[in-house]
């Protein structure tokens, strides 16, 4: 995914007036900042106050002061600095705003509708309007932060109606059985891309097979559902998985509030096997048999991604649609 729609899809995850300041902007793909403009999803913001200087090497903050040139009287700026006065362009003291209206009307352009969005759930959820997918009418709607442990109480609250499709930024909300009905959710990370010129593909085969797929497991549906044969290994396993997921979404949460302080990710220490035998109340050497199982193909991937900080930074418990 190009670097502007990444940034883009997290600022609408996280910020309720996302700001871009011109050194980010700048870092971006060739010709985002003129597309973002073109596509009418940025909006001039207040010029910056402050500035990281790059002059010194700490990367420090400093307020912008405005002064003339002494021959030409041109307004020019500089920060302070140890080092002096450190003149700055005065391109880098632009800044672009997005309101988060602004990125639906840009992202769900084909979505048919009577109004503007309708937030149902303040800040978390709105009403787009209605699609046509896989021959049938849905109920389109966006909500974000769905990562966060209020999930539940956020999709309950929005009753989703049967027939939607609820689009999220980043990450879908994981299964949670205090979730009354669980509403189909495709993250626009998956089918959002920027075009040849100034405009977002949505990605409709994407979602069309998806639905149609869904559609296709409603339907095919028994009547009565055939329990599922477990054996002692299989109960065991499936304990083990679970202690592993818990694990996964703590240190996942982890990894992204080390990585926005330092930049850079951290692992949460991965529970051993030894541990993973307490937790489930089972002898180690059962854990040992566990992962050797051949059905535990599942468990030996939890496993492996719990010890890959980069990959848990992406880690969903449930796919990005779900019913
Ligand atoms: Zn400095």
């Amino acid at each position: 995914m190009s670097e502007s729609l990444q940034q883009i899809l997290w600022a609408v995850e996280s910020d309720d007036l996302p700001v871009f300041d011109y050194d980010g902007v700048v870092r971006w793909e060739p010709g985002a900042l003129a597309r973002c403009v073109a596509a009418g999803l940025f909006y001039p913001a207040e010029p910056a106050r402050f500035l990281t200087c790059y002059e010194c090497g700490d990367l420090h903050e400093s307020e912008v002061v405005f002064f003339p040139h002494v021959v030409t009287k041109k307004l020019r700026a500089a920060i302070a600095c140890t080092l002096g006065e450190v003149l700055v362009p005065l391109e880098r003291l632009q800044r672009w705003q997005m309101p988060v209206g602004t990125f639906l009307d840009v992202a769900f352009s084909h979505v048919e509708r009577k109004g503007p969005p309708t937030e149902i759930v303040p800040g978390r959820v709105w009403r787009l309007g209605k699609a046509t997918w896989a021959n049938s009418r849905w109920n389109v709607f966006f909500a974000r932060r769905l990562h966060w442990s209020d999930a539940w109480k956020v999709i309950n609250q929005a009753q989703f109606p049967a027939r939607s499709v609820v689009f999220t930024p980043q990450r879908v909300a994981e299964l949670d059985e205090r979730i009354v009905t669980r509403p189909t959710m495709v993250a626009l990370r998956e089918i959002l891309t920027w075009g040849d010129g100034p405009k977002f593909v949505f990605d409709h085969a994407y979602v069309e097979d998806h639905l149609a797929e869904l559609l296709r497991s409603i339907a095919a549906q028994p009547v009565k559902k055939k329990p599922r044969q477990h054996g002692p290994r299989a109960v065991h396993i499936d304990a083990i998985m679970s202690e592993l997921q818990q694990h996964l979404r703590a240190a996942r949460d982890h990894a992204i509030t080390t990585r926005d302080q330092t930049g850079e990710p951290a692992l949460l220490k991965p529970p051993t096997k030894e541990t993973l035998a307490k937790l489930v109340g089972v002898h180690k050497s059962t854990v040992t048999h566990c992962f050797r199982d051949k059905s535990a193909v599942m468990l030996n991937y939890l496993w492996n991604l719990a010890h890959d900080v980069d990959r848990i930074l992406d880690y969903r418990a449930t796919p990005s649609i779900g019913s």
